[in-house]
């Protein structure tokens, strides 16, 4: 029999030793996942404390956790200690014409409720809070419903806020005691050899070869970008931000809230972001429609608690043609980069590992050029549906009519998703057909993601569903009881003092 490697030419020499330049978040989750995941392969780390890294990037989805403690096994106590992250339900938008709805990482609109005859969105024009326990608890300012001894029930689908250099020491940590070889010095120049890379050069520690090499270098794409000139795919179709300003303010007495807030500003919008110290926020806007100082007037203006010299950070949203280009993976922001209106480039982060892991499980060792076409074609998969999926929230935006924002509603592009769209509009929010016009897998927001947006935005649709009194009824009579464990959780605080006591353990 023929395996696939050999039917693609002379089987590629096993992958033994990885070089991972840069140590971000990107760099260490990329490392951590590969070294744990595959504890043969030798992994080493280099990256450079004169460059640093970008010190932002704060908010987490879901995966985040699950992969940290569920896939790679990291210890909760460790990572708790460390990292000292709060935890977020999910999003509130002040966005569309509603006050604000929420977006949380459980179903609220893929779902029926018993005793309804539709799924929850056809019931949701007045109103759509407490659709499931996450919104639940958000609409109450809760992080947790409480358990036995008055404890929180941290399970689910919740995410972590965590201020950027606590993680990345955090998980320094956990990757040196897992056996990553962690370095520090600069790339001085990249050395090549029939389209691949054959060695890197460092200022201080000369050159380094390696079988597989994972540019996480960020924004610098040293390896994809520079050395390989792999084309950047655009998404300025779709997303027309490309700065951020950042700044915060300690907290004083402020609760914690448990979930990070996206409020739509005049030229783009702006994030909130809590930490147990302090409160981060962010303004992201568009050049082509604000100068810098005026930004920052509109910005100081919302948030006079700011004493912190706003931050700007400049980027350009898309992605790489393709991030796996011969013997170089990239990941993280090396490989794409979008705003963080969803926090997806954890996620995203997350995902390329695991994909890199299981393409090297798949082939033995010796991924062929087969696999990483497969490969590419499922990250620019994910990337696509990211930007489409933010997309969504730009082109239904109806909240204010400045330049921006009217450009945004009649220019935004909705990709690959357009429809869905479509579809949504002849049959309303019913998740059973919507389904069928989502275009590609892997689908990660699922129709849950693009139903939250239209219902949230309260975008119309043609068969609005008049509910009879007793559907009505049995709607409210699910969301009471949502509401009423919402009501008696735990604040972000209470549930942090608990896991503090002595006593307390994980389960
Ligand atoms: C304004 C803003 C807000 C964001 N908010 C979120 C959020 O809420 N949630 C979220 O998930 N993501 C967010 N992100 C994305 C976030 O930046 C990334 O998730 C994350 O920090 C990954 O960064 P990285 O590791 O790819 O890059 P970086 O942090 O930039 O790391 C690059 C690494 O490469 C090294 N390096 C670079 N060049 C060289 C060289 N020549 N030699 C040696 N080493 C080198 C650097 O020293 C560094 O260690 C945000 C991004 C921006 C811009």
């Amino acid at each position: 029999m023929v395996s696939f490697s050999e039917s693609q030419g002379s089987p590629a020499a096993a992958i033994r030793r990885v070089l991972v330049l840069g140590g971000g978040s990107a760099g260490l989750i990329a490392a951590l996942t590969l070294k744990r995941l595959m504890p043969a392969l030798e992994v080493t780390l280099v990256r450079s404390s004169e460059i640093g890294v970008i010190g932002v990037g704060e908010g987490t989805t879901a995966v985040f956790p699950a992969h940290l403690f569920g896939t790679l096994g990291i210890s909760k106590d460790e990572f708790y200690r460390e990292a000292q992250p709060t935890w977020k339900q999910g999003l509130r938008l002040l966005w569309g014409p509603r006050d604000e709805f929420f977006y949380d990482f459980e179903f609220q609109y893929d779902q029926q409720f018993p005793g309804t005859r539709k799924a929850t969105g056809f019931y949701t024009a007045g109103e759509c809070r407490n659709l499931s326990q996450a919104s639940a608890l958000m609409t109450h300012g809760n992080a947790f419903t409480t358990g036995p001894l008055n404890r929180p029930v941290i399970k689910g689908q919740y995410a972590f806020h965590i201020e950027n250099h606590r993680l990345v020491a955090c998980l320094e940590g956990t990757a040196a005691q897992s056996g990553v070889i962690l370095e520090d010095d600069t790339l001085d120049r990249v050395e090549m050899a029939n389209g691949e890379v054959a060695a890197l050069h460092f200022k201080n520690s000369g050159s380094r070869t390696a079988d597989l090499y994972v540019d996480a270098s960020g924004f610098a794409a040293e390896l994809i970008g520079k050395a390989l000139n792999e084309p950047f795919k655009s998404f300025a179709g779709s997303l027309f931000c490309d700065r951020a300003m950042v700044a915060g303010w300690e907290r004083t007495d402020e609760p914690i809230l448990p979930y990070t807030t996206a409020e739509t500003m005049d030229n783009g919008w702006c994030w909130q972001i809590e930490h147990e110290g302090s409160i981060n926020r962010g303004y992201v806007y568009a050049s082509d429609f604000v100068s810098d100082e005026d930004a920052k007037a509109e910005f100081l203006a919302k948030n006079p608690k700011i004493t912190t010299e706003p931050r700007i950070v400049k980027f350009r949203s898309g992605r790489y043609e393709r991030s796996w280009v011969g013997n170089v993976v990239a990941i993280g922001n090396a490989s794409g980069f979008v705003e963080p209106l969803e926090a997806t480039a954890l996620a995203q982060i997350v995902y390329e590992s695991r994909w890199l892991v299981e393409s090297l499980h798949l082939t033995g060792g010796s991924p062929d050029e087969g696999m990483k076409a497969s490969y590419n074609r499922i990250v620019g998969v994910a990337w696509d549906e990211i930007r489409d999926f933010l997309a969504f929230h730009y082109k239904f935006n109806t909240r204010l009519s400045t330049p921006f924002w009217t450009h945004c509603r009649n220019e935004t592009s909705l990709g690959n998703y357009e429809d869905l769209y479509r579809l949504y509009r002849e049959v309303g929010p019913s998740p059973t057909l919507l389904v069928h016009a989502i275009p590609n897998r892997p689908n990660v927001y699922g129709v849950e993601g693009f139903l939250a947006m239209l219902v949230g935005m309260q975008v119309p649709y043609e068969r609005v569903h008049l509910a009879a009194p007793e559907e009505r009824e049995a709607f409210d009579r699910h969301r009471h009881k949502l509401a009423t464990a919402a009501k008696g959780g735990l604040s972000v605080r209470e549930a942090l003092d608990a896991i503090r006591k002595s006593g307390w353990q994980w389960t």
